[in-house]
């Protein structure tokens, strides 16, 4: 079976979040399922120069954007066993940063194309083509104008949803101008969208089959709080949509062996935790002492991210005796906050308002508690990245937090963090107390055995890349 994956970020050639990390984990999951995988990205201006150096040029061609041509190179580079394919073109890509740019409908029409258009000399003709996000989108839609010709007979397209928040809406002039589709898909049932184009919709609406990063998702956004407007079109085309909660990449993120780490530990160890807790106290100019209970949170400064309750009772949660390291950019208003509050509690906050994979190891090993309570969550991998190390999250329930966070219950001495329900700042605040009581009254009891506990569960691939492996077979056969 052959795949083909396409998406606008992977790890390690380029990240903004958790997609990236999923394009960099599942194929080197599904090729060990016997799958033949391969991904094609952007080649972006700041791909570090490790990997920019080995990649091979394939193929020189030029793509039609519209009434015009543009140079496209396609490079290729094994990474990890994984063919990974790379479309060129310095006007569209040579800059900092992947996407969020002005002219992102042109980037991102010219890449869908070029996409298309590069198969043939990839040497590699796939019997799906995997679509992650807006930026993937309208593959499946070019796709239609391809069908008569026999290498493009019979492929499939899967079209995967990691953020419905973000859907690539554009100008309809960008239907014929930039993506040389006609005015037939323009309709409800095709790419329109309050009489504009919408790349999600394009993926939505064409794919062979759908699927969301967890369950819980899949349920939620077929309904208004949580559908982006796009609730309508996820019920009707609700039979073909699925939910399959991403794992996380377990040699990368190995608190036994990761290098960024002051010391490794093992569920048996957690104890040695404390040792990065300390360096990182003194690294970020907290103050040093490990029976404080320390909160990280690493993440886009995102009103997604449930930032608003945090900011409504930031100041009551620093009224107990905790620190809180805090790793993220994004929104201004959220960026002040934590310098805000930095320069107030000098010895108790630590804004880091920048995006380090470095620093994001040191504060899930350092941390005790992970705090995530989003507003809504595809699936949401800091969680189960803090468990691995052993620091418990406190997530409010929705979408993958709710599917990978069992909550706590003190009478069965079951679960592996702690949650609430609605959307209320004082939720949040009555869990974090939760949380800090139980660290400080149990810390050896019930504490030892939740960390241990969540250390142990699984939130490797396994398990999600045998669905994929099943949904692509359905969806050859059908
Ligand atoms: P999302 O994709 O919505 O941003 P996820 O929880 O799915 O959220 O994935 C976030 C990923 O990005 C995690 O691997 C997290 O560690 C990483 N990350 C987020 N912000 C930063 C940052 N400022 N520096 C380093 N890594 C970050």
């Amino acid at each position: 079976m052959k795949v083909l994956f396409v998406a606008a970020e992977g790890v390690p050639f380029s990240k903004t979040g958790g997609l990236a990390d999923v394009i960099g984990a599942l194929p080197k999951e599904l090729k060990n399922l016997g799958i033949n995988v391969a991904v094609v990205l952007p080649k972006y201006g700041d791909t570090a120069d490790e990997y920019a150096s080995r990649m091979e040029l394939v193929h020189r061609m030029s793509v039609q954007v519209g009434w015009r041509n543009q140079y496209c190179g396609v490079l290729k580079l094994v990474h990890d066993g994984v063919p990974f394919y790379f479309i060129d073109n310095e006007a569209h890509f040579k800059r900092p940063g992947t996407y969020g740019f002005f002219d992102d409908g042109e980037r991102f029409s010219f890449f869908n194309r070029a996409v298309l258009e590069a198969l043939p000399f990839m040497g590699f003709q796939p019997e799906i083509i995997h679509c992650h996000d807006w930026h993937a989108g309208m593959v499946p839609v070019l796709l239609t104008q391809y069908r008569n010709q026999e290498f493009y007979s019979r492929i499939k397209t899967v079209f995967t949803v990691h953020n419905l928040q973000y859907q690539g809406v554009f100008p309809k002039s960008v239907l014929g101008d930039l993506l040389g589709l006609g005015w037939e898909h323009f309709n409800v049932n095709g790419v329109e969208f309050h009489d504009q184009v919408s790349f999600m919709k394009g993926g939505l609406n064409y794919a062979n089959a759908l699927t969301t990063v967890s369950p819980t998702y899949a349920q939620e956004i077929q309904h208004p709080f949580y559908g982006a407007n796009l609730e309508g079109v996820l019920a009707r085309r609700q039979s073909f949509l699925s939910g399959i909660l991403n794992g996380i990449d377990t040699e990368e993120w190995n608190p036994q062996t990761d290098a960024y780490l002051t010391r490794n530990y093992t569920w048996r160890s957690w104890k040695r935790k404390e040792e990065n807790k300390t360096a990182l106290q003194e690294e970020l100019g907290l103050r040093q002492d490990p029976n404080i209970p320390l909160i990280g949170m690493v993440t886009r400064l995102a009103k997604q991210k449930g930032l608003d309750l945090v900011a409504h009772v930031l100041h009551e949660i620093l009224e107990m005796d905790l620190q809180i390291a805090v790793l993220g950019t994004g929104e201004a208003q959220f960026e002040e906050l934590f310098r805000h509050f930095a320069g107030r509690f000098p010895d108790k906050v630590s804004a880091n308002i920048k995006f380090e994979n470095a620093l994001a190891h040191k504060i899930y090993a350092a941390s005790d508690l992970f705090l995530m309570p989003s507003l809504f969550e595809p699936c949401g991998l800091g969680q189960m990245i803090a468990m691995r190390y052993g620091s418990l999250p406190i997530v409010r329930e929705t979408g993958g937090l709710k599917d990978t966070v069992l909550p706590y219950n003190q009478v069965t001495d079951e679960g592996l963090g702690f949650s609430f329900a609605n959307y209320n700042a004082h939720e949040l605040l009555d869990t974090v107390r939760r949380a800090v009581k139980l660290y400080e009254e149990d810390k050896e009891g019930a504490w030892k055995r939740m960390v241990m506990r969540a250390m142990r569960a699984d939130f490797s691939w396994g398990a999600s890349a045998l669905k994929y492996k099943e949904l692509y077979e359905q969806v050859i056969s059908d």
